[in-house]
């Protein structure tokens, strides 16, 4: 039987599609060209984060973390969720009233979290740095196994009919009178009316075999991974510094910052930087070197633990840190989910849920105009 769509791209963005669409009766298959999980999505940390601004970012975050309240329980094994809550610390006393203004802000707009004096700190993580500025705790964020996840989505989207292809390259689209036809693959044609271009960093590849222009580029981050330690070295299973979110702005050098979290299986993967280095992966010893030293910065019993390996990850980048979802205006049924930059974990399932949505008519969880691709030009307009 001819699938009703073909969502391009096995990461977390395209197996959540899979997942909500077939829950939702859609025939779809699901094409990847390496296996489940083999870009980004297998390079991420674990942080389900609900306070990245800006609002839509906020609502799609909100959304997400209610999702996986459920997924935890539907999907068919575990994808080692728990609702941890995070840390953000300020490093530098200068820093605290800017921080302290943000964290009002954020729970004027209905967040939960609460600011934390130095010695609240200390009393709650005794390894940290004594030194330490304050910081705040965001109880609603939540950790997951982001492999595990996008495996347990794919297998859930298979059990409701999905017909996923592995090793299954999209070479092409075939377009009818500006409408989707069919999807040029390695492994033969499917003729088809409907496509989901999920594929992360290289989503723009694949907008640009149908004429649409998609501005979403790679930009690396690099993981550190220690050997297992004990549960009470950190109590909040991720601490990041607070100037993690001046990071997302950089757009030139590399962005470095503290981030530590600790899996469900005890190692802590530390984390880390942007650079735009274009589709390299490869792991620069440098920035490896700068990112320890801002970990131990805030974590000095790092100092003593061994690191089993490193790698780097390419975040789907778009230019205003904001995901790009929905049909686009110029080709009938070519569908867009791409763009989370470092937070396509955390949105992957809201992300799912919005295609489905569009698809089937109905209502959407949030709204849709500030996701739609014609936003880039509507401001080159304005400009
Ligand atoms: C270091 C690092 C840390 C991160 N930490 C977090 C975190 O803590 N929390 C969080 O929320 N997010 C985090 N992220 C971000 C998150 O990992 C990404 O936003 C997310 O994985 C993107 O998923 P995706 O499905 O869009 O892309 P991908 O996982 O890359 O999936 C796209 C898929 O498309 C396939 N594909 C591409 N072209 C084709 C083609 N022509 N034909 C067939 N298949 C194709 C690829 O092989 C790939 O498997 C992190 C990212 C990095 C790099």
């Amino acid at each position: 039987m001819l699938p009703d769509v073909v969502v391009i791209g096995g990461g977390i963005v395209g197996c959540a599609c899979a997942y909500y669409l077939s829950r939702e009766g859609v025939r779809v298959c699901l094409v990847e060209k390496g296996t489940i999980a083999s870009g980004t999505s297998r390079a991420g940390q674990s942080h389900i984060v609900l306070w990245e601004e800006p609002d839509i970012n906020l609502q799609l975050e909100k959304a997400s973390r209610d999702l996986y309240e459920e997924l935890s329980e539907e999907l068919p094994f575990d994808i080692e969720y728990r609702r941890t809550g995070s840390m953000a610390i300020v490093e530098n006393p200068a820093d605290w009233e800017a921080f302290a203004r943000t964290v009002r802000s954020l729970q004027a707009r209905g967040l939960n979290c609460q600011l934390l004096q130095n010695d609240d700190l200390i009393r709650l993580e005794p390894n940290l740095a004594p030194d330490l500025a304050g910081g705040a705790f965001f109880p609603e964020d939540a950790q997951v196994n982001p492999i595990l996840t996008t495996l347990a989505l794919a297998q859930a989207a298979r059990e409701r009919g999905a017909d996923i292809r592995l090793f299954t390259e999209v070479t092409g689209i075939a377009l009818s009178d500006h409408r989707v036809a069919a999807v040029e693959t390695t492994a033969g044609r499917i003729p088809t009316a409907r496509v989901v271009d999920a594929a992360g960093v290289w989503s723009a590849a694949i907008g640009k075999m149908v004429g649409v222009d998609i501005p979403v580029i790679p930009r690396r981050g690099h993981i550190i991974v220690t050997e297992p330690v004990p549960e009470n070295l950190i109590h909040c299973k991720i601490i990041l510094a607070a100037g993690y979110m001046q990071t997302l702005g950089a757009t030139t050098g590399v962005a470095l910052s503290a981030n530590i979290q600790q899996t469900r299986s005890g190692n802590l993967l530390l984390g880390s930087s942007r650079d735009f280095a274009g589709f390299d992966r490869s792991v620069n010893p440098a920035v490896i070197q700068a990112q320890a030293a801002r970990n131990l910065r805030f974590l000095p019993a790092l100092a003593d633990i061994h690191v089993i390996r490193t790698y780097a990850g390419l975040r789907p980048y778009s230019p205003d840190l904001v995901p790009i979802i929905g049909e686009a205006d110029s080709v009938k049924g070519f569908y867009i989910a791409t763009g989370h930059e470092g937070a396509g974990i955390t949105m992957g399932p809201i992300t799912g849920k919005l295609i489905s949505e569009i698809i089937t008519g109905k209502a959407p969880t949030v709204p849709l105009e500030p996701l739609s691709l014609r936003r880039f030009s509507q401001r080159q307009e304005e400009d």
